[in-house]
């Protein structure tokens, strides 16, 4: 196979697709908040993360709806 499995743990923080780190970084689509660092898919989620960071960057605790 051509696909190289390269691990990928990384997640939009927004809506957790899978994002490949190294090419977020070369199109800038990283932020830091509150000491982290964050990925992102897209520019989109980058501003909608940025705009509003507390809403997106809640830590991993289950929700109650
Ligand atoms: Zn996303």
């Amino acid at each position: 196979m051509a696909y190289e499995p390269e691990p990928v743990d990384e997640v939009c923080a927004v809506c957790g697709a899978e994002v490949d780190a190294r090419q977020a970084a070369d199109l800038g689509l990283v932020a830091e908040y509150a000491g982290r660092s964050y990925l992102f898919c897209g520019e989109t989620h980058r501003r909608a993360f940025l705009a509003d960071p507390a809403l997106s960057a809640r830590p991993e605790e289950p929700k109650t709806v």
